[in-house]
């Protein structure tokens, strides 16, 4: 029996996962090591009673308490604190999802490179952070990395295992988020509420506010050229409202492949368990006679400053990823706690990239956990300040 872990398994993407896994049979089908979750561990206990796992971890240890209560009597381990996701991410299983949110899934993606696992990889902080450091592990322990954010798994798929390198150009699409029409000087105001509506995807509120800013992209084109091994030049953003087309991949000989599908992460996280097969997934087909029309524009680099800054951030190389993303998480926390505008979360990052740029070492590309944690820990430090 195949044996699975979900790492942020309380989340968006952990309980499509958990949906999907428990459709395929639950523990009938699969063998569940871990789950891990964050504070709502009411929900994670529920989970793993109905896999039966083998272990439940709470990010947090004030949490271990609740946690071993929701748990009693059903035999399942229950561990809690950020050593304990680690090493619930060791434990061998077959196929592990990475769907924790932010930062904190980047030593627990790491632990399961390091056993050379199959990781699906949701997370993709973990890449733009320490793309470099990733790739190196994975190709180092003979690990697999399957992208579970949709754009990537799109172009995975559209390249058909062609080598990315070979490609003329890869597109990525962006639905715009919830600003997307909004005149460009009433985003200084725009509130944390109106801020957390998607007009197409149902996602954790975090990513949600990144759709809006357009960081949640300049994310992606990172991770790509981390992922796919691409030349910046040859990663392009697209807004197409209706998120249909996810991604694109163009051929040198001017053959261009569209991934096409329903907006439901369902596709891309089946994808990714059922890999390297296809098998049904309960995802709406696709009805483009009903659908009528796709549009798709440029992207505007003025309401989008996070664009150009992803753009600056790969051009520099060294420890721009991981600075760029810390620095947007603390931005998004302040925006989120009312300290700071929409506006501002780009100026702040990019006053952190700036401050950074100046510090040693910015060049290098960190090359261990520590170094990445350093540079993340001085770009929340920075972001607080840097206007
Ligand atoms: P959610 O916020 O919905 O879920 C995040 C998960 O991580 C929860 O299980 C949460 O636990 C847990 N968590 C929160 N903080 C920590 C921490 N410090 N340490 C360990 N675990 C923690 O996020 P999403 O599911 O939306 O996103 C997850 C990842 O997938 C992100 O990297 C996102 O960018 C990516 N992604 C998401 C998509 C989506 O459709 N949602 C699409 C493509 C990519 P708890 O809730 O119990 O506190
Ligand atoms: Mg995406």
């Amino acid at each position: 029996m195949r044996t699975l872990t979900i790492l942020g398994a309380t989340g968006s993407i952990g309980e499509s996962a958990f949906d999907l896994v428990m459709r395929a049979g639950g523990p009938q089908a699969y063998r569940v090591v871990a789950l891990t979750g964050g504070r709502n561990v009411a929900r994670l206990a529920e989970m793993a009673r109905a896999l039966q796992a083998e272990v439940a971890v709470t990010a947090h240890a004030e949490e271990l308490p609740a946690l071993r209560l929701a748990l009693a009597g059903s035999g399942i381990e229950a561990a809690a604190g950020p050593q304990a996701l680690v090493e619930a991410a060791a434990r061998p299983a077959d196929w592990t999802l990475s769907a924790i949110v932010g930062a904190a899934g980047l030593a627990p993606g790491l632990a399961v490179l390091e056993r050379g696992g199959t990781l699906a990889l949701a997370n993709k902080e973990t890449l733009v952070a320490a793309g470099r450091l990733v790739m190196a592990t994975a190709a180092r322990t003979g690990a697999r990395i399957l992208p579970v954010d949709s754009e990537h798994s799109a172009v995975f798929q559209a390249l058909g295992g062609e080598d990315a390198a070979a490609v003329a150009r890869v597109t990525i699409t962006a639905s715009g988020g919830a600003f997307r029409d909004w005149p460009v000087e009433r985003l200084a105001r725009a509130t944390v509420a109106e801020a957390s509506r998607h007009p197409n995807w149902a996602m954790g509120q975090r990513i949600t506010i990144d759709s809006a800013s357009m960081f949640n992209k300049a994310l992606e084109v990172i991770e790509a050229r981390e992922f796919f091994g691409l030349a910046p030049e040859r990663i392009g953003v697209l807004v197409h409202p209706e998120s249909i087309v996810h991604a694109l991949v163009e051929h040198v000989d001017g053959g261009v492949l569209a991934h096409l599908g329903a907006p439901d992460m369902r596709h891309a996280i089946g994808y990714a368990l059922n890999w390297p097969d296809r098998r049904p997934l309960p995802v709406a087909p696709l009805d483009l006679a009903a659908q009528g029309s796709l549009t798709f524009r440029a992207p505007d680099e003025v309401r989008w400053p996070a664009l150009r800054l992803a753009r600056e951030a790969m051009a520099a190389g060294g420890a721009a990823g991981a600075v760029l993303n810390a620095a947007k998480e603390q931005a998004l926390d302040d925006f989120l706690a009312g300290r700071i505008g929409f506006s501002d979360m780009a100026a702040r990052v990019e006053g952190a990239l700036d401050r950074a740029a100046g510090e040693p070492g910015f060049c290098d590309s960190p090359a261990d956990l520590d170094s990445v944690l350093a540079w993340d820990a001085f770009a929340r430090r920075t972001a607080r300040i840097a206007a």
